[in-house]
């Protein structure tokens, strides 16, 4: 079942030139319009299905700064500022609220994790708060428990999956950007060894700048062209209730479920980290690579299905620019929510929050988490193809930093002064080992 998402009107058919092609309509492709066009360069989002109906629709809406690996907290804190001032500059509602992320346990290594995070966190300027027992059931008073302690972080907050991309799409057509639907971009063409167009199914758009924000889909397109680009994907399951009265904390984290307000007040329940693996030929290939990941996470992961070899995202082969592609086959990527992890998720979230109980199970849908080794986003210009900015694995933080990701994009595309420093997330990292650099969340 797919998520909710709002709708957005858009043309079909592109236009012949522009000076950057965004591929994907996604969060991270959209807000890399966005500020391409507030700066007043003519941009194009391709994307082949809906904006914002893959990852950018079925995630929790988490933005936060707290728990952030050191190479994407920079990037965070901006993020949170400029998703508050999109609403301002823009007029369209993508659903942000500084809520503040509310985080409790009873586990003392976890707690130990959060305290020596918050003396980090203290180095970069960002406020968190320690919460003692009392505090923590103070704050927590909902799940009607004792815990030995927590965190807050009052400046996080969450946005809405349903509005944003689609809000921010308006956006970038109000500042005079085109916005594609139904349009999938089947290959780069190149002359005097840099990008030169983007071939999509409605015709050639000329271009000298190609931002590839594909999502799960990236590491595909970027093998047509000889770019290696370590992926994975892994399908997570989430589920959403309908509004009730008496009103829960905005977003609050425990290790076995975690439960998210939505601007209508509606609830996306969902279990943090775990996630099934469907293993495709691209998943194999790059396996090795995605050791000291899986050595990590692996208590969270179980096997799937064939899923992901159906649905075309993790595809070996090679495909033709003037036929259909994979993506014109699979215009959004659906894939089916693990009815294990959805009850789970039920069941536990109404242990942990008995208001729930009441609460109609309204939605329940997964989502491909596209993953690079280290769990750090590849952003950069690709070597092999001059002209092309690698965007893609987000490793299931692209949401909240999609605003600060859009920016930096779109600074590295135009040349101006980087928004963060952009060494972290450069793809050429790829080619070595992930081993002591995995990302703790
Ligand atoms: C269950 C779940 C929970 C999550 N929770 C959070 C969270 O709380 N906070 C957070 O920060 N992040 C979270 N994430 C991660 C977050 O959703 C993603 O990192 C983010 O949405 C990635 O955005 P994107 O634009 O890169 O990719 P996507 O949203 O997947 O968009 C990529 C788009 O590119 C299009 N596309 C691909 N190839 C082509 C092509 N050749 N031509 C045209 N279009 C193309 C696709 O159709 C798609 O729409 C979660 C993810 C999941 C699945």
């Amino acid at each position: 079942m797919s998520p909710p998402l709002n709708l957005v009107q858009t043309p079909s058919i592109p236009p012949a030139t522009a000076d950057v092609v965004v591929i994907g309509g996604g969060i991270i492709g959209i807000f890399t319009a966005y500020y391409l066009a507030r700066r007043g360069v003519s941009v194009v989002v391709v994307e082949k299905g809906r904006v914002g109906a893959e990852q950018s629709s079925r995630n929790w809406g988490w933005c936060r700064q707290q728990n952030r690996d050191a190479r994407e907290l920079p990037m965070a804190t901006k993020s949170i500022d400029l998703w508050e001032q999109f609403s301002a500059e823009s007029g369209e509602d993508a659903g942000f609220t500084r809520c503040g992320l509310l985080y409790l346990s009873n586990d003392d290594e976890e707690l130990a994790r959060w305290a020596s995070w918050g003396k980090f966190a203290k180095t970069a300027g960002v406020t968190t708060h320690m919460l003692d027992s009392r505090q923590a059931a103070e704050r927590g008073h909902a799940t009607g428990r004792a815990w030995k302690g927590g965190v807050f972080s009052p400046t996080d907050g969450t946005a809405d999956p349903v509005k944003a991309a689609p809000a921010v799409a308006r956006a970038v057509m109000k500042l005079g950007g085109s916005v594609i639907q139904q349009c999938a971009a089947r290959g780069i063409e190149m002359e005097a060894g840099r990008v030169a167009g983007v071939v999509t199914e409605a015709g050639v758009i000329k271009t000298r700048t190609v931002v590839l924000a594909g999502g799960a889909w990236a590491s595909s397109f970027c093998r047509q062209l000889d770019i290696r680009f370590p992926q994975a994907s892994v399908r997570q399951s989430i589920m959403s209730v309908a509004p009730i009265d008496q009103p829960l904390p905005g977003a609050l984290f425990t290790s076995g479920v975690a439960a998210t307000r939505r601007s209508d007040g509606s609830y996306a329940l969902a279990i943090s980290g775990r996630a099934r693996v469907d293993p495709t030929g691209q998943f194999l290939r790059f396996s090795p690579q995605f050791l000291p990941m899986f050595a990590k996470r692996w208590r969270s992961l179980s096997p799937g299905g064939l899923e992901a070899l159906r649905s075309g995202h993790e595809t070996m082969s090679r495909w033709r620019l003037d036929a259909p592609t994979p993506m014109e086959r699979m215009r959004i990527l659906d894939p089916k929510a693990d009815p294990a992890a959805i009850r789970a998720t039920h069941r536990r979230a109404i242990e942990l929050l008995p208001e729930l109980r009441n609460a109609r199970v309204t939605h329940a849908w997964a989502g491909y988490v596209d993953s690079t080794p280290d769990g750090v986003p590849g952003i950069g210009e690709t070597p092999q193809v001059p002209g092309l900015i690698l965007a893609a694995g987000f490793s299931g933080h692209g949401f909240g930093i999609g605003p600060g990701a859009g920016h930096l994009i779109a600074d590295l595309a135009t040349g101006a002064e980087p928004l963060v420093d952009p060494r972290p997330y450069h793809p050429s990292r790829f080619a070595g080992s992930a081993w002591g650099k995995v990302a703790d969340f």
